[in-house]
């Protein structure tokens, strides 16, 4: 008996059959029964085969989420505790020790649990549930992870749009409270940071970035470096690290700022080599240029520009732009690490948008490296939509 169906048109079960997660709308000729929301489907396609096990949201576009391809494998605590413990088993194998203590252990889709994200730092646990599926699994999803990861503190973070487009209210707090409290104290490639798991932006840091941020520090030496929008000062203090001779930091919000002040204090590092800069980055490239500024290393990481395809031409003039000015304050040998972490921007666009700002900025561009998340973001190869993180070091010839 497979309880309530999702019976997907005729000819639309393709993308199933590649093992992509996701149903749209469009995809459904019909539901039988009548399954509440987050409650699991029987995806079949319109021979009546079985393909999947799927999570139902019926206010979302993306009307279903698989959790099992494997009918003899339906949701539940079984198949959520192997699930689990593979995602951990990776982290092992793929993030060594000496990158330090915090790391994203589930990666939602791409470790085959939708909409749920659980990023460690140190010994606490913050948690996303951005999907119905994860939200009708909370306590049982949670409880895994809890017990196999050995983590006691739990903070949710179920506080982000994607919440909204699952008709899901958001909701935020400890589920169970770490001693030390909301300020994380973390290592990261030898250097300390403090994160706020309740007010800060997304779960509180950018683990995508931790690589890249090692990059950086071994590029660094000897540079005066610009790093925009800095957040809490992952590049900046990467940079110093590496021996920068100064950074100027620009971040629009001035709570990052404050977090990225004090995280240099934590570290034994020479304030006096770090400048801050309170403003939109857009602004302050043309200001810097007007005061004939010039610097060695860029880092350009901005926020996502494009959630998804439909926002790319939006997206692709900010990109144009930033790069494009910050290409005009690059010294000619200067390496430019730039970023996009916009699911709707591919690898080729972004760096056909890159391209086409240097050709403006009159400036030769030798490709010296593409960056992407770290491994504890992993990609699905057939969920390219996992794949959001990509970057270009770039030297000024
Ligand atoms: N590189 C950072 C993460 C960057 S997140 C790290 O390694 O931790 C993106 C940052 O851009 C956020 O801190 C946000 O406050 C800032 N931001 C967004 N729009 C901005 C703008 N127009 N000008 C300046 N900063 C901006």
């Amino acid at each position: 008996m497979r309880g309530p169906t999702l019976e997907l048109k005729r000819g639309r079960e393709r993308s199933l059959v590649r093992r992509h997660p996701w149903i749209f709308s469009g995809a459904v000729e019909r539901i039988h029964g009548s399954p509440q929301t987050g409650d699991t489907l029987a995806v079949c396609a319109a021979d009546g085969a079985f393909l999947a096990w799927a999570a139902y949201s019926p206010a979302s576009q993306i009307r279903a989420r698989v959790w099992s391809f494997d009918e003899e494998c339906p949701p539940g605590p079984g198949l959520f505790e192997a699930k689990i413990a593979a995602a951990l088993e990776l982290r092992r194998q793929a993030v060594p020790a000496p990158a330090g203590n915090a790391l994203r252990l589930i990666h939602a889709e791409s470790d085959g649990l939708p909409g749920f994200v659980v990023d460690r730092y140190a010994d606490v646990l913050v948690v996303q549930l951005l999907s119905a599926g994860s939200e009708r699994w909370r306590e049982t999803l949670i409880g895994i992870v809890r017990e196999q990861s050995g983590c006691a503190g739990i903070y949710e973070r179920s506080d982000t749009d994607a919440r909204a487009l699952e008709g899901l209210a958001s909701r935020s707090g400890w589920i169970a409270p770490a001693a030390a409290g909301c300020l994380v104290r973390i290592l990261e490639n030898g250097i300390r940071y403090e994160v706020d798991v309740a007010g800060g932006q997304k779960t509180g840091f950018f683990l995508d970035q931790r690589d890249n941020r090692a990059s950086v520090m071994r590029l660094a030496g000897g540079r005066e470096a610009l790093n925009c929008f800095c957040y809490t000062g992952g590049f900046t203090l990467a940079a110093l690290a590496g021996g920068a001779s100064s950074v100027l930091s620009i971040d629009s919000s001035g709570a990052a700022l404050d977090r990225a002040r004090s995280n240099l204090g934590l570290n034994a590092m020479d304030a006096g080599r770090a400048e801050w800069l309170d403003a939109d980055v857009f602004g302050a490239l043309r200001k810097l240029r007007a005061e004939e500024r010039a610097f060695d290393l860029i880092v350009l990481d901005p926020p996502k520009f494009a959630p998804t395809p439909k926002d790319a031409p939006r997206a692709a003039r900010g990109y144009k732009d930033i790069n494009l000015n910050a290409l005009r304050l690059l010294k000619p040998g200067g390496l430019l690490a730039t970023f996009s972490c916009s699911g709707g921007v591919s690898p080729e666009l972004f760096q056909k948008i890159v391209a086409g700002a240097a050709a403006d900025a009159g400036v030769s561009l030798l490709l010296r490296e593409r960056f992407a998340a770290a491994p504890d973001h992993p990609v699905l190869i057939d969920f390219p939509e996992g794949e959001y993180l990509k970057g270009l070091l770039l030297e000024r010839r």
